[in-house]
């Protein structure tokens, strides 16, 4: 390998390590600032009851190619696992709960009149959905935002309904904050081409295989950023942790000490971005309670914004969810979310999960609570003005498939004298 210039890639979770293999592999001289002590960013472990589990991100979306073609890199493919195939269950503003229709994207319908559409929503909101069968493709081809569109085509009562609670459960934000390209890409052309929304999420779940639309692996997905952080190593990658940047120009970056180092740049951390903010704050339960392994809420629950009596936005039953953490623990595993501004306990965990499972829950046998910070994505104008490359969140939107597809692509664009073979 011929040394090329020097590239200094800033901040370590998963678009900084993807985009410094991706250069290293192109025969750059690739050096990584990381400010904590860890790397792997949002991919992250943590102990719980003595098992290894997901801090952060659990699953990646199975669209694109992008991660499966990485894990496969990573040796990893053999550890793939999809969830159990049980639906996800809506808590909603009345007190209710009701399973989530088995054939929708981002809580979208794929068929309105289905008997779940109805039960989630009733009669007159399914009817008001139905009406995007009848509406031109070109009705809503122009919305920007999940909200708008689905308010659009399918009105306020699947928007409010189903689509708000899944979108806030799994963005952290209001659909009318979700841009449409970035959480379901596609979706507004196929949208056009097919003459309608409903047909255009059918055709999405049926091209996925039977099931979820998400997988993860055995083991948890921060497995991912150990593997990555591995390769750099191995591909000679100089990571240096503990290192905050505190400016960076597009011929090198400041530390925190008053150093200077030059060098290409390639931000991979929200460095003079002012992308909107998220707290969001996860809180785990290790329970014993053998009479919760029916999963009597699927794979968990995503809860309406006013919904009665409980606090968390979501609860994800991870040993209903994940047959290889069911088959590794006796114990159940509870993960419920909050947003960052609730001062979420253990205990108001395991009240929210008594709500939302419809069961009495004992005292845990073991708990855990971290905090996140979640960038959105900063807006268009802002981009590249300042001549450096930037990759992460703040610029792809969040989420694995997103953050890699986006982190790769800038990396592979940057030209370099000569490629190594990835081995
Ligand atoms: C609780 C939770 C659950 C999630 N679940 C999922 C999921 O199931 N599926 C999914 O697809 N996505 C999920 N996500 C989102 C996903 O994890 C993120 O979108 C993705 O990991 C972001 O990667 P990133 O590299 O852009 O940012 P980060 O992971 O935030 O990495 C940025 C890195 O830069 C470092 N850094 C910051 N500032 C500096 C500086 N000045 N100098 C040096 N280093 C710096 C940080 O320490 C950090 O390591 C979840 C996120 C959270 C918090």
């Amino acid at each position: 390998m011929r040394d090329s210039e020097r590239v200094v890639v800033v901040g370590g979770g998963v678009a900084g390590l993807v985009a410094a293999r991706e250069l290293v592999l192109a025969g750059h001289r690739v050096l990584l600032l990381e400010r904590s002590a860890r790397l792997g960013g949002q991919l992250a472990a943590h102990s719980v009851a003595g098992i290894e589990l997901d801090a952060g991100a659990e699953a990646y979306a199975l669209r694109g190619d992008d991660i499966p073609n990485l894990l496969r890199r990573l040796r990893l493919e053999d550890d793939i696992v999809r969830p159990v195939d049980a639906p996800a269950w809506l808590q909603r503003s009345d007190g209710t709960a009701v399973a989530l229709p088995a054939t929708a994207v981002l809580g979208i319908p794929g068929v309105p009149l289905a008997q779940d559409v109805i039960d989630a929503i009733g009669w007159r909101g399914a009817m008001r959905a139905q009406l995007d069968t009848l509406l031109p493709g070109t009705v809503g081809a122009k919305a920007e935002t999940v909200g708008e569109l689905v308010r659009r085509r399918m009105g306020r009562a699947v928007l409010e309904g189903l689509v708000a609670p899944v979108v806030r459960g799994v963005h952290s934000v209001s659909p009318d904050e979700l841009p449409v390209d970035r959480a379901a890409p596609g979706l507004r052309e196929d949208m056009l081409a097919q003459g309608g929304l409903a047909i255009a999420v059918r055709a999405r779940r049926q091209a996925a295989a039977a099931g979820s639309l998400v997988a993860s692996l055995r083991g948890g997905m921060h497995r991912m950023a150990t593997a990555l952080a591995a390769d750099l190593e191995r591909f000679g990658v100089e990571v240096r942790t503990g290192v905050e940047v505190t400016g960076a120009d597009a011929g090198g970056v400041a530390l925190a000490d008053g150093a200077r180092i030059d060098g290409r740049v390639v931000l991979a951390a929200p460095l003079g971005v002012d992308a909107p903010r998220t707290r969001v704050r996860v809180v785990t339960l290790a329970v014993d309670a053998p009479e919760l392994a029916d999963a009597p809420r699927g794979t968990g629950v995503l809860v309406a914004p006013d919904a009665p009596g409980v606090t968390a936005r979501a609860l994800t039953h991870l040993t209903a969810k994940w047959r290889w953490l069911a088959e590794s623990t006796p114990l159940q595993l509870l993960r419920l979310s909050y947003d960052g501004e609730v001062d979420a306990t253990p205990e108001l965990a395991r009240r929210d999960a008594e709500v939302l499972l419809g069961r009495a829950i004992p005292a845990p046998v073991d708990t855990a609570i971290v905090e996140w910070e979640r960038r959105g994505r900063r807006s268009d104008a802002e981009h590249a003005i300042d001549g450096m490359q930037r990759v992460g969140e703040a610029e792809s939107g969040t989420g694995l498939a997103a953050v890699v597809a986006y982190a790769r692509s800038v990396a592979s664009a940057i030209p370099s004298d000569g490629a190594r073979d990835a081995g």
